[in-house]
């Protein structure tokens, strides 16, 4: 008889898992806590605006049409890709960036303003192709259960050209001397949860996936890939679960064969999760199944939480585009206010998408959806309420300088997320949005482990393992996951 797989949490992992584990003949079922499937990948609709909640940025489309690949499909059976160029703007206080899509323009707009800066941009981008490649081919694919597995010769070999104990900073810096340039190279390495001179220069490979792959926007929203995934997941014969909060575990000989929600209990041969790694262990398994310790935990290097706020504005509003960062106060005193002097940035740096610039379907005719991202400290929830709305009342003011004109009366739509909503949405550990930084010390075999070392039919995908935060890589855990379940 088939196997029967459960797996926890309907997310990007989730539902990538569940494809894999359904086309290897599993009987696979999804428990999902929440009404709608794709976890952070959510979509809100209120009066026309419809608002991508969590990710925005489409990259590494590879990976995409790779997953819908390995089983006989193409993204385009089931989303639109519009290539964005300019790919987004950057705004100093005293001018804007177009970050064009292509490299041969951005080169000559550089040199502008750094002679030399078109050779140093081809010379740095070529390198950070060759990180792309390795990190790819040798590294992401792995399930990180110990340095072995990256201790081949041509891994090793490879490796070396990876400059994993130099930071993305130091290589930058080392090209480039205009801080405008050097910053709008180590922007991409921020979605990676920590600031540029903490992340091993392996990651400038995001650069290459930024300058020469291009971003992309799937016309209807990000949305549209979480609905493809669970259109495939329920074309294989995946069974779905919504409204299934999970919260108790039995066990028998050390596995685990019943999964209990509020309302339900459901029996099982293997259990993956991919709800928060954290909830699930120190919430839901007794202790004498957990991997890891509270204190393990707490030492993590998380990404950032975020204040988030989606507006509906009854007017088109000038100078924006599809993304937007608002880079005129300075970086640096924000990032301390996240990573080293906790506490609520006074003047943040923030991003602004506003797909209605591209996809007519975003809001209604004449108006435009924003949805505004303030990065803030994880697990900080002083005042949390009452600083989002200072705060967003500040980043209206600065994008009205750069509109030219006024808006805030013409909000007629608004909801907001913070920290506090992430753990309540998501069981986020301390509201983390992107799970954990990439930093060295969290990289490939030294993040928490995707294998349980107490409950044999255990198994972990999602952002908090590997190979880190983002969608392509939760696509890629979810295969990784599935891989170790059925070659077991
Ligand atoms: C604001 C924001 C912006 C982002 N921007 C980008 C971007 O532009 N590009 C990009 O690539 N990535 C981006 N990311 C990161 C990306 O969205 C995530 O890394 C990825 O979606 C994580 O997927 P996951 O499956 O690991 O986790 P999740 O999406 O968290 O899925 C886990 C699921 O488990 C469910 N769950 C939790 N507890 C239980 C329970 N007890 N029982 C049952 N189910 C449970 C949750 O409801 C959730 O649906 C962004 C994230 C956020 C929040």
């Amino acid at each position: 008889m088939s196997q029967q797989i459960t797996i926890i949490g309907g997310g990007i992992s989730g539902l990538s898992s569940a494809c894999y584990l359904a086309k290897e003949g599993m009987v696979v079922r999804i428990l999902e806590k929440n009404a709608q499937l794709g976890g952070r990948m959510n979509l809100l609709e209120d009066s026309g605006f419809k608002f991508d909640m969590g990710p925005s940025w489409y990259w590494m489309p590879e990976v995409f049409e790779d997953f819908f690949k390995d089983f006989g499909k193409h993204t385009s059976d089931y989303y639109e890709l519009i290539k964005l160029d300019p790919s987004y703007q950057i705004i100093w206080d005293n001018e804007t960036w177009d970050i064009y899509a292509d490299r041969d323009k951005l080169g000559n707009f550089f040199e502008k303003h750094e002679k030399g800066a078109k050779q140093a941009l081809n010379e740095f981008l070529d390198d950070a192709k060759v990180k792309y490649e390795i990190g790819m081919k040798k590294m992401v694919h792995k399930p990180g259960r110990n340095i072995l597995e990256f201790a081949d010769y041509q891994t090793i070999k490879a490796g070396i050209k990876l400059d994993i104990f130099k930071s993305v900073s130091k290589l930058i810096r080392k090209k480039f001397k205009n801080p405008k340039i050097v910053q709008a190279l180590e922007f991409p390495v921020l979605f990676l949860g920590a600031m540029p001179n903490d992340i091993p220069a392996l990651y400038t490979l995001m650069n290459h996936a930024d300058l020469d792959l291009g971003t992309f926007y799937p016309k209807g929203g990000m949305y549209q890939v979480s609905r493809a995934m669970e259109q495939l997941a329920i074309e294989l014969g995946v069974e779905v679960h919504t409204n299934q909060n999970v919260k108790e575990i039995h066990f028998e000989n050390n596995k685990a064969t019943e999964i209990v929600t509020d309302t339900n209990t459901f029996s099982t041969d293997e259990l993956l999760v991919s709800m928060d790694y954290h909830a699930f262990e120190q919430h839901i398994l007794p202790p004498q199944y957990r991997t890891y310790t509270e204190k393990y935990w707490d030492q993590r290097v998380l990404a950032p939480s975020s204040f988030l706020y989606y507006l509906g504005v009854d007017k088109k509003i000038p100078n924006l585009q599809h993304h937007n960062l608002f880079f005129d106060e300075d970086l640096n005193r924000h990032a301390e206010k996240i990573y080293s002097d906790i506490g609520w940035p006074e003047k943040p740096a923030f991003y602004v998408n506003c797909t209605s610039k591209t996809d007519k379907t975003a809001a209604p005719e004449g108006k435009e959806n924003l949805m505004i991202l303030i990065p803030t400290p994880p697990g900080y929830h002083e005042n949390e309420k009452k600083t989002a709305e200072i705060l967003l009342d500040q980043v209206i003011s600065r994008m009205e300088k750069i509109a030219g004109e006024k808006f805030r009366d013409q909000i007629s739509v608004k909801h907001q997320m913070t920290g506090k909503d992430f753990i309540r949405e998501y069981n986020s550990y301390k509201g983390n949005a992107y799970g954990l930084a990439n930093v060295l010390k969290q990289t490939a075999f030294l993040k928490p482990k995707m294998t349980s070392k107490k409950v044999a039919n255990l198994t972990y995908t999602g952002h908090l393992t590997v190979p880190g935060p983002g969608v392509p890589p939760a696509i890629i855990s979810g295969k990784i996951a599935a891989k170790l379940i059925t070659s077991k």
